[in-house]
């Protein structure tokens, strides 16, 4: 197993241990390793705390798409949907782009292991959020009608141990209102698909091919003009 574990050690009165594990061969654990930053801004967070990171993501279909992921190495977000820390963040950043880009939705495609498709190429844990003009859940109803969407809190999302699907577009906290699929089978980049469609592009869906760099770059220097948050990658 590929997984390095560093014991980080900061003193004041007391001594605290906190364990950073980490993937070497993971894009996003990459992100955080200094001896591999990229020069490419839009691999570098635009906020971030001890434990979290913000990225505006390659294949932004929508300006302000932002991806949010923990900086221990994790297949799927189910544990921090009970961490105060995680809403915390995440609120944070939600703020800061709907001042930006208008309201926005999030979502997560939650792999049970590595390698699985449905964490589309990336095995560990993130969140989306994404700037959006049409109603996601009318959208993913016109897409497939036939997945089952049950509704539930998005702290209850703690509780799966299998494959799944979430979207909210309620307000981003432990009592927002998600809908959640639970897979049968694996699936690759759906809210993308789904999200190209509502935006008439459908054949762009895929991040792999269809970067929308342009976008990207775009966000970055619309979130450094007006939140002035940029420091960290500027
Ligand atoms: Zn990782
Ligand atoms: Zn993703």
């Amino acid at each position: 197993m590929n997984v390095a574990v560093s014991l980080l050690v900061t003193c004041s009165e007391e001594i605290y241990y906190s364990v950073k594990i980490m993937n070497k061969q993971c894009k996003f654990c990459g992100y955080m390793n200094s001896s591999s930053v990229s020069t490419r801004a839009i691999d570098r967070p635009w906020f971030e705390d001890d434990k979290f990171a913000a990225f505006i993501t390659q294949g932004a279909l929508t300006k302000g798409w932002t991806v949010i992921f923990p900086k221990e190495h994790v297949p799927n977000m189910s544990s921090y949907y009970l961490d105060s820390d995680f809403w915390a963040f995440v609120k944070t950043v939600h703020l800061k782009l709907v001042k930006v880009f208008g309201e926005c939705v999030y979502f997560e495609h939650g792999a049970s292991s590595e390698g699985s498709i449905t964490g589309c190429g990336v095995d560990h844990a993130h969140i989306h959020i994404v700037p959006l003009k049409f109603d996601l859940k009318r959208a993913v109803e016109s897409f497939d009608p036939e997945i089952n969407w049950e509704k539930c809190k998005s702290s209850s999302l703690h509780k799966l141990t299998c494959e799944y699907l979430s979207f909210s577009n309620d307000v981003p906290n432990q009592d927002s209102l998600v809908y959640v699929s639970k897979l049968e089978q694996p699936t690759s980049q759906f809210f993308r698909k789904v999200i190209a469609a509502g935006l008439g592009i459908p054949h762009l869906y895929n991040y792999r091919i269809d970067q929308f760099l342009d976008n990207a770059s775009e966000s970055l220097a619309l979130l450094a003009d007006k939140e002035n948050t940029c420091a960290n990658y500027i």
